[in-house]
């Protein structure tokens, strides 16, 4: 394989060795998908205080003086395949809790933080370290922002950048006083440049500087454009229109496929035996008894998710024989309404509150159909398990829920195309449309089998999203 280039990624979360979200996913996946096709990829994060003792006998490649009140050393080592940069700051990262967040709330000095991450990547891909120089530097959401604003400001030295955007809701506020603190001109604090609302946003600074913006689906590309998914930096985004693209995520097939995954019995698009024994295994984990389409709910219970829109569908689909298993935690109200459910409908509503890996697998693979109802997403990822597993994706039209499901419109199963239900707007009404439909395409035997048949061979793994990645790199190559 000749090799195309090098870049170097900055993030502050990288699976398997730390996750809150699917940023942490697609950090970890990039990696290995883009050596297929010939990239050299190496990964910059913090070293966590559960991290430092796997670096601790790593070879040192960098060391920076005054980061923030203290030293920083890099070290490299591989794992799980993926050559991976742990800054150890002790002073910065080194604490009980998790990557942004203590006991006691968020880090009062996260900004410092992640300039400081920022700040050293910025650093290492202007330099090079041990005869190795990347040609891009990709910058991953808010703790990233500040790379590609570091290497604009001081000088970038021929590395490209690239910013991508998992998720606009975080933007990395600072107050305006902290311009100097972070190491970024006074003479950009203007809203063309650094200036937000009056204070500052590692977001901005990096879509205001990088040569280009990508975010993880082509539809939130285009809503970001929008006041309402926006949040404030649509502008940003309507001004470098040019430069803006989405590359849908992928999934990762080697732990999500039914064929060989561990955790649950075994089936595949020619022998669907076992999700039949996967279905009744799930009902009875769940204590369920469902006549109609059993569905399931994998999430976290925020406001974004749309799940206060279930206890208004849900009465009517229970009625028509549908069920519903729910994994997940959250919002304590969101919660106490998924609790209120399942004693409301013994039988029909079964609910495990908490994150468990293993049962989402078992509920993916015993599912009729798994249950989307967000109102903003950027690409998530359960639809597309739902479609690997032959549960059928019932999602709102937006983000990257609408590029990934085909929805089941008369013309769309004429042409054997369809994958799952779209509904749209996110509200109950449409929601509750969405569940009629799938309550009887479940009863027309045929038309089911043909939509899990086509929503189990539509592909989801990384290659099509590694091969748009390293197109995006090329065309920013001399
Ligand atoms: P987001 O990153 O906004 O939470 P995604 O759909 O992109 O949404 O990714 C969520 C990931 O977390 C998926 O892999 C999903 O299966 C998983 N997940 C969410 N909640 C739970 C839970 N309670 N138990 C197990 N896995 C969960």
């Amino acid at each position: 394989m000749k090799m195309q280039g090098r870049v170097l990624s900055v993030a502050s979360e990288c699976v398997p060795l730390i996750k809150t979200g699917g940023l942490a996913d697609v950090v970890g996946a990039l990696p290995g998908a883009l050596a297929g096709v010939g990239w050299d990829m190496r990964v910059l994060m913090p070293a966590y205080r559960a991290l430092r003792a796997l670096a601790a006998d790593w070879p040192e490649v960098w060391r920076e003086d005054g980061l923030w009140g203290g030293v920083g050393v890099v070290r490299m080592g591989v794992v799980a395949g993926i050559t991976v940069l742990l800054l150890d700051a002790p002073h910065l990262f080194d604490r009980e809790g998790g990557p942004y967040s203590g006991p006691q709330g968020d880090w009062e000095d996260n900004a410092q933080r992640f300039a400081a991450l920022s700040w050293v990547a910025a650093r290492m891909a202007r330099e090079g370290f041990g005869g190795w120089r990347p040609d891009v530097l990709h910058a991953h959401d808010w703790q990233g922002g500040l790379a590609p604003a570091y290497l604009a400001y001081g000088g970038a030295a021929g590395v490209k950048t690239v910013i991508t955007i998992h998720n606009i809701a975080f933007q990395g506020w600072a107050a305006a006083s902290m311009l100097g603190e972070l190491r970024l001109p006074a003479s950009e604090f203007h809203p063309g440049a650094l200036e937000y609302y009056g204070g500052l946003s590692s977001l901005k600074a990096g879509m205001v500087t990088a040569d280009r913006i990508t975010t993880v689906s082509p539809t939130y590309a285009a809503e970001l454009a929008r006041a309402e998914y926006g949040m404030g930096l649509q502008g940003v985004i309507t001004a470098r229109a040019d430069v803006v693209s989405g590359i849908l995520n992928g999934v990762d097939t080697g732990v999500w496929s039914p064929e060989t995954d561990g955790d649950v019995l075994n089936y595949s698009v020619k022998s669907m035996k076992g999700k039949a024994a996967a279905r009744a295994a799930l009902c009875a984990e769940f204590g369920l008894d469902v006549p109609g389409p059993l569905a399931i709910v994998v999430s976290r219970m925020t406001d974004q998710k749309g799940i206060d829109l279930i206890p208004m569908v849900l009465p009517d689909f229970i009625a028509a024989g549908g069920g519903l298993a729910i994994l997940g935690s959250g919002d304590p109200a969101l919660e106490a309404a998924m609790r209120g459910l399942h004693q409301r409908f013994p039988g029909r509503v079964g609910l495990r509150v908490g994150y468990d890996e293993a049962l989402s697998h078992r509920m993916f693979a015993g599912a009729d159909a798994v249950l989307v109802p967000s109102r903003f997403e950027p690409c998530g990822l359960t639809q597309m398990y739902g479609l690997r597993y032959g549960a059928l994706p019932v999602v709102a039209a937006v983000g990257g829920l609408a590029d990934t499901v085909i929805h089941a419109s008369p013309a769309a199963m004429a042409a054997g195309v369809a994958t799952g239900i779209t509904f749209h707007p996110t509200d109950a009404i449409a929601f509750a449309q969405a569940l009629r439909q799938l309550v009887q395409l479940y009863g027309d035997q045929k038309g089911w089998g043909q939509v899990q048949k086509n929503a189990m061979k539509h592909p989801v793994g990384w290659e099509t999203s590694a091969a748009a990645y390293a197109a995006l790199y090329q065309g920013l190559l001399p």
